[in-house]
């Protein structure tokens, strides 16, 4: 019986653990790769939202070489990978751009991904809304760091007004294709665009406040019509052999091989709900006197 339910849930959480991965996310990027050779001739790649850094991890051992340059940008606190510059900072503002570039001495990014979330609320059309948002803001920053010709990578909600951010991805890049990999499950309405050759219109000047960032959705963008309504190529990925992520698979994989717990690769470093857990586990919820009169620091539990 495996130490936690959540063995059981789902067959790439502990397949990641096994491989040493710190998300099962890792898995979305390499089946991308298997599709799209992703990482041919790349020497200066950027992961925007990476946190835990499953992503970078694949970027540092799939683009082994001595020249190879990765950059990696979230909000939050990553642990630190080998061959990996971090950035503790916001995709949506352009210093973070500046610092990208000046990891790379001048040079633009041959490669630019992004995993980027936000929390999600459970309303649809927000969590939709504002994972948009963040993926225009992914092409904004992106826009300032990748080369002609270079290749972008980024989480996408196939929801109802995915048509207009297909246009305008169209703008920038040549080729659009939406994909989803096997290890990204059928329930969600989470996939990716692999945007192809950056071609920027011609005397397009990169500007983090520019119009991209569309604050006003009121049209309906789903009537889109004549070449306003692009349509781009959808591609299930990942090897049909690979697992199936919504279905259920036995703690033993392998007969020959007995199941054992794995604990997580790299546990996140203070996540929101960890002060939460702490409360809870020491039956400090209900008093009148935990919360509010402790300070941060007696309240948070010591590192694992
Ligand atoms: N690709 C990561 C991996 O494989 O480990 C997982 C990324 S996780 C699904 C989404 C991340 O997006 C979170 O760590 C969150 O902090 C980050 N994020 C959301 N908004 C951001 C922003 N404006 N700037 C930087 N990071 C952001």
């Amino acid at each position: 019986m495996g130490r936690s339910s959540k063995d059981k849930r789902d067959i790439y959480y502990r397949l990641a653990k096994e491989e040493g991965w710190r998300a099962r996310s890792a898995f979305k990027l390499l089946q991308l790769d298997l599709e799209f050779n992703l990482f041919t001739g790349v020497s200066r790649a950027v992961d925007l939202c990476a946190a835990p850094g499953s992503w970078s991890q694949v970027l540092s051992r799939k683009l082994r070489r001595e020249e190879v340059k990765i950059v990696a940008v979230d909000l939050q606190a990553m642990a630190p990978l080998p061959g990996v510059t971090q950035i503790q900072g916001d995709i949506t503002k352009v210093s973070t751009a500046q610092e990208i570039i000046r990891h790379f001495e001048g040079q633009p990014a041959d490669l630019v991904v992004c995993d980027g979330a936000p929390d999600v609320t459970g309303l649809h059309d927000v969590d939709e809304y504002i994972q948009a948002q963040l993926l225009l803001a992914a092409l904004n920053i992106t826009t300032h760091v990748l080369k002609p010709g270079g290749t972008f990578v980024a989480k996408i909600f196939r929801g109802k007004d995915v048509t207009l951010l297909y246009s305008q991805l169209k703008i920038f890049f040549s080729g659009v294709t939406c994909a989803k990999p096997r290890s990204s499950r059928n329930s969600s309405i989470e996939a990716f665009v692999v945007c192809q050759n950056y071609s920027p219109p011609d005397g397009y000047v990169p500007n983090m406040s520019n119009p991209l960032l569309d604050h006003s959705y009121d049209v309906d963008f789903n009537q889109l019509e004549g070449p306003n309504r692009v349509i781009v190529p959808f591609l299930a990925c990942g090897d049909l052999s690979a697992f199936d992520s919504d279905r259920t698979y036995p703690l033993e994989l392998n007969a020959d091989k007995p199941y054992q717990y794995t604990p997580p690769t790299q546990p996140p470093i203070r996540p929101p709900y960890q002060q939460a857990c702490h409360l809870r586990k020491n039956n400090l919820l209900s008093r009148e006197d935990a919360p509010s009169n402790q300070s941060q620091e007696e309240a948070d539990p010591p590192d694992e």
